[in-house]
């Protein structure tokens, strides 16, 4: 059989790990340990010149275990794993998504620089743009879903820094409303800023469609990033994030990693492996519950209008349906609504829920609803909020894999 071939799927529960390593054990054991113990101490000597960039990897060796901060075969395996979705060369896991996403940032952003960045982010990547990275003189700015290439550009220009603009970091479909960004688009604004010196970074978030429904790298993207709390944990029982990428710009996101040392433990190695194996049944199971749902919502009288993918495939514009065809696999299981009236009545609906759990996080088997306005992007600046149309009659759903005509009760006597 040639393994190449096969779906990542098929290779979840035995891709890169040896059974004959480990006592014969079907599963990858917890490497519960710090250190490893060398066998020489050429050997340490040699490891530790790939691990620290002295030397480049020989033909056919691979690096051996050091240290826990540096390598851990339940993070290895995993990462490996995580590789097969998206068709990455290398991939670093961290011990939350907005670690992985920080420490990228930081690894290829200089005081001085320029970030452009899609609204809305996730609120805590809005916070550490307008508080943080402004600290080190990191200018941002912001564009909303339909701006064109050419307005983009001008807005760019315009900032004085267009010489120092070095990443453009994007969220597709945006938390919460599901806007929509093309990533072609901004792989051309890329292209034009980009120098042979100073060539910029794209990186997309991609944690709302999961490594299953939308591939970022096959688009253009440089770098995709995960709260692997989400869909790849699954569970809601464990905090982790991803990085992926070619092996060139993954080396520096994991040197950076090394020193900031925000590495993923054994423990939540093993759990993330755990989850993979079911990744795909879950999210598949999840998307046709959210069909449903969003169906369910459209029909309602309580109901002013629904932020969903399925929606916008339909009743979108020519672009937005464009983009959709090209870039999603599928619709996803997030679901945003506005109820009619407002906080009042968003407070009502979201307490009178019983099944559904009233709580922020988001890709868990159980399904969840919150309040985006006043929970995740509370934080957020009231102008900014206003024309992301994050209103305070705005509900957030994370479909799960229950029944869906449970879900849809649920809803139902709480809209009541
Ligand atoms: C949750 C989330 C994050 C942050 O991830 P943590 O694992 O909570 O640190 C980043 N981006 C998006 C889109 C998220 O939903």
């Amino acid at each position: 059989m040639n393994f190449n071939e096969l779906k990542p799927e098929s290779l979840m529960m035995s891709y890169g790990y040896k059974p004959s390593l480990s006592e014969g054990a079907i599963k990858c054991p917890i490497f519960q340990t710090s250190t490893f113990v060398f066998n020489n101490a050429m050997e340490g000597k040699r490891f530790f010149e790939v691990a620290y960039g002295l030397r480049e990897l020989d033909e056919n060796e691979e690096l051996g275990l050091i240290y826990s901060r540096l390598n851990n075969p339940d993070l290895e395996i995993l990462e490996n794993r995580l590789c097969l979705w998206d068709k990455a060369d290398d991939c670093a896991v961290f011990e939350s998504g907005m670690s992985a996403i920080t420490t990228t940032m930081l690894e290829f952003m200089e005081p001085g620089d320029l970030l452009l960045y899609s609204k809305p982010v996730y609120g805590g990547t809005d916070h550490f743009i307008h508080h943080f990275l402004k600290k080190l003189n990191i200018q941002s700015i912001g564009f909303l879903a339909g701006e064109t290439k050419e307005e983009i550009i001008e807005k760019i220009n315009q900032s004085g820094r267009a010489d120092r603009l070095t990443m453009i970091h994007i969220e597709t479909p945006a938390n919460p409303t599901n806007a929509i960004i093309d990533i072609e688009m901004c792989a051309k604004i890329k292209a034009h800023f980009s120098t042979e010196e100073k060539p910029v970074i794209l990186s997309v978030d991609n944690t709302y469609m999961g490594p299953i429904w939308q591939h970022p790298l096959e688009h253009g993207a440089d770098l995709v990033l995960y709260s692997a709390t989400k869909y790849i944990g699954g569970h809601s029982d464990v905090i982790a994030g991803a990085c992926l990428g070619s092996s060139k710009l993954m080396a520096r996101v994991k040197g950076l990693r090394t020193f900031l040392g925000n590495m993923a433990g054994p423990w939540t190695g093993w759990l993330l492996m755990r989850s993979l194996e079911t990744l795909k049944v879950r999210m598949d199971q999840q998307a046709q519950n959210a069909v449903k749902v969003a169906e369910f919502l459209n029909n309602h009288p309580s109901v002013e209008a629904v932020y969903y993918l399925g929606n916008t495939a339909k009743k979108g514009t020519a672009e937005e349906k464009e983009i959709i065809k090209r870039q999603f696999k599928s619709h996803g299981a997030m679901i945003a609504f506005d109820i009619k009236g407002g906080e009042k009545e968003a407070f009502k609906f979201l307490d009178s829920l019983s099944l559904i759990k009233l709580a922020v996080s988001l890709g868990g088997t159980e399904s969840l609803a919150e309040h985006p306005q006043t929970m995740t992007h509370a934080d957020v600046d009231p102008e900014d909020k206003k024309v992301m149309n994050i209103t305070e009659k705005l509900v957030r759903l994370s479909i799960g894999v229950e029944n869906y005509a449970d879900l849809i009760s649920d809803i139902k006597q709480a809209l009541k």
